[in-house]
């Protein structure tokens, strides 16, 4: 090393070099060293000149927050002749404390015998009060947090994500692959391909997910529940993604409200089926898909027989249970594209798709039967007269229910509890 050559700036060197930097002697017996130099940087820290510390000991720097045992170890390592590697609390000149990473190594002369201590420092406060800050962002907040390194394994999660699912100590989940604990299938049981995954998918492209993104998570308990996930890759200064840190929340009652709107948007307050509205975009697909790939559907109408006298002789509640009944009988048996919806007051449609208009016709007098033939405990009989028409492409849906409509009152004019077909 040509140290002999660089030997002339070495203490311009030092005395510029951005770390503050202590040397003291090696008299490790009460007071203990005493300091033999202070660089400039050390100044800037700490606020004192090296006439306000010449001769003194470190000890003019330590204050009441400042760790007894983390001294202890030092002055125990530097016993042993090691280099000692710690942080503390000191204080600076005017009183303040800061925080100050040591890197303290003995110097020793030619004949191994210790000569000084040269104590290389950094003021870490603020770099303490980041972590801090991070640490205590990640406790308080309410979304789950939690981090995998590239191989898709837990590396940490805060509180709230350790509750979320189910867990109680993050020693449960660290070093676990995430996706096959709480990330193994979808909500119907189908497994979920590590590929499909956002949060692998992240790590692997690199990307930040550019949304959150709706996905099932997994309970310890084998209960799931629905969360919407944000998956940011986390990159290596060299240019090497090392993990992935994934932020959830718990959106059950979210989607537990968003079903609720749905149901009310959508269905019949009184019997569930489809409202008016409803079976409309039903309608409109329908006849869209008809006029696409020539399929055909049909449609029948009903309406309750003397309605009227069933509300005037048992009351508009007893009408309202026969109302429930009828949508029951009519929902039953239904194949699983068929919809029924509660058109007007008990009046009714169902929508057939993939039914000719025989079949449909069929279908109608099956569920015609059906009804005279139901039992209405309190009101006795019930009946209903029916129209059936097969949709004509090109038709508005407009003229197919006036077509349904003129079908059901022809029933109605032959006599009722009848079906009619519409052409
Ligand atoms: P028709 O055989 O000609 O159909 O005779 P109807 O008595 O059924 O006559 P109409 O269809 O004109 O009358 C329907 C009656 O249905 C009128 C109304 O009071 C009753 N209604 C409509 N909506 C409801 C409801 O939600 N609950 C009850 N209980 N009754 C309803
Ligand atoms: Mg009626
Ligand atoms: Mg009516």
């Amino acid at each position: 090393m040509p140290l002999k050559k660089a030997a002339p700036f070495l203490p311009i060197a030092l005395d510029q070099a951005s770390n503050p930097v202590l040397v003291t002697d090696a008299r490790l017996e009460e007071p203990g060293p005493r300091i033999l130099y202070i660089n400039q940087a050390f100044t800037r820290m700490t606020g004192y000149q090296w006439q306000d510390l010449e001769g003194k000991t470190p000890r003019i720097l330590q204050g009441r927050r400042t760790d007894r045992q983390e001294l202890a170890r030092l002055s125990e390592t530097l016993k042993q002749g090691r280099e000692f590697k710690g942080s503390n609390v000191n204080y600076r000149k005017d009183g303040s404390p800061y925080l100050v990473e040591w890197n303290i190594s003995p110097v020793k002369d030619e004949i191994g015998q210790i000569t000084h201590f040269i104590s290389i420092q950094r003021d870490i406060s603020q770099r303490r009060e980041e972590e801090h800050f991070s640490r205590t962002l990640l406790k308080n907040i309410g979304e789950g947090v939690f981090g995998v390194d590239a191989e898709g394994r837990f590396t940490f999660i805060n509180p709230a994500g350790l509750k979320l699912l189910g867990y109680s100590h993050e020693e449960e989940l660290l070093g676990q692959n995430s996706h096959q604990l709480i990330h193994h299938s979808y909500p119907d049981g189908r497994s979920y391909p590590t590929e499909a995954c956002p949060i692998h998918q992240a790590i692997n492209s690199g990307l930040s997910a550019d949304q959150w993104h709706e996905d099932w998570f997994w309970r310890q308990d084998a209960s799931g529940f629905p969360v919407e996930i944000y998956a940011t890759p986390l990159w290596q200064e060299l240019g090497q993604v090392f993990g992935g840190v994934v932020t959830f929340r718990d959106i059950s009652e979210r989607k537990r409200l968003e079903g609720e709107l749905q149901q009310l948007a959508y269905h019949d307050q009184l019997t569930q089926l489809y409202n008016r509205h409803a079976f409309y975009e039903l309608l409109e697909q329908e006849a869209a898909r008809a006029q696409r790939y020539q399929t055909r559907f049909s449609l029948v109408m009903f309406d309750l027989d003397y309605f009227k006298k069933i509300n005037d002789n048992y009351g508009h509640h007893l009408g309202d249970q026969v109302l429930i009944k009828v949508a029951e009988l009519a929902t039953e048996r239904m194949r699983i594209n068929d919809a029924v919806c509660r058109w007007g007051g008990e009046e009714f449609m169902v929508l057939l798709p993939e039914t000719s208009l025989s079949r449909a016709a069929k279908l109608a007098e099956a569920f015609r039967k059906k009804l005279e033939a139901a039992c209405f405990p309190e009101v006795g009989r019930v009946t209903a007269s029916l129209g059936v028409v097969e949709y004509c492409p090109d038709e508005s849906l407009d003229q197919l229910t006036l077509r349904a409509d003129t079908a059901l009152y022809e029933a109605k004019e032959a006599g009722r509890n009848q079906v009619m077909v519409g052409y």
